[in-house]
């Protein structure tokens, strides 16, 4: 597909959500869809959990404190947000910061995996437990963080990151997070 076209099947899939009243509940005043962001050709897509209130107040996923190590790590490896995109599983943000729950992330799912298949990246990392058990809900973070994991053929390897909010509160994990990061900078190297 290309851009121009998976710019409106996007575009598309935002009006469906709001048509089908996707999580209506969550849609209250204030609050509005954020569906993603970044280059529709990306090789990653970064998948977080769910928009904060920067996010929200913006539109766009991963603008606040998160989001600023999420960029300090992509710089570490040469890359810049233009060359990602990045969205999270559920497309508004819960009610003072909550996590959203097990039928609000079953509710976006279907159109996360359309997302997806719209762009059609080589890996898809994920940032923090959450994520990481929409896609491998057995695995443990502690154990498979930065070790790439094969799915099923046609879909794309998942790469489990911690979250990026956890460098925040934790300094060790920002070392952690950031070898991480020269981990997938590896595996790039290699599917080139
Ligand atoms: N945390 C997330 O999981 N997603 C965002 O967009 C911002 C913070």
């Amino acid at each position: 597909m290309i851009s121009m076209d998976k710019q409106s099947a996007i575009q598309q899939l935002a009006e469906r959500i709001v048509e089908e009243r996707v999580c209506e509940h969550l849609a209250l005043p204030g609050i509005q869809l954020v569906m993603g962001s970044g280059n529709l050709d990306a090789e990653i897509v970064f998948i977080g959990e769910a928009p904060g209130k920067e996010e929200n107040r913006l539109g766009l996923p991963f603008v606040g404190a998160s989001g600023k190590f999420l960029n300090t790590m992509l710089e570490s490896i040469q890359l810049k947000r233009e060359d990602v995109y990045i969205t999270n599983i559920v497309k508004y943000r819960p009610p003072d910061n909550r996590d959203p729950s097990p039928d609000e992330k079953a509710a976006f799912r279907p159109f996360l995996d359309e997302q997806i298949r719209i762009i059609n990246p080589k890996v898809i990392v994920t940032l923090g437990r959450h994520s990481m058990n929409e896609f491998l809900p057995k695995e443990k973070i502690g154990t498979i963080h930065g070790c790439l994991q094969t799915r099923g053929p046609g879909l794309p390897p998942i790469f489990p990151l911690f979250h990026p909010a956890a460098a925040l509160y934790d300094g060790s994990m920002r070392g952690t997070l950031l070898a991480d990061f020269q981990k997938l900078r590896n595996f790039l190297s290699k599917c080139r």
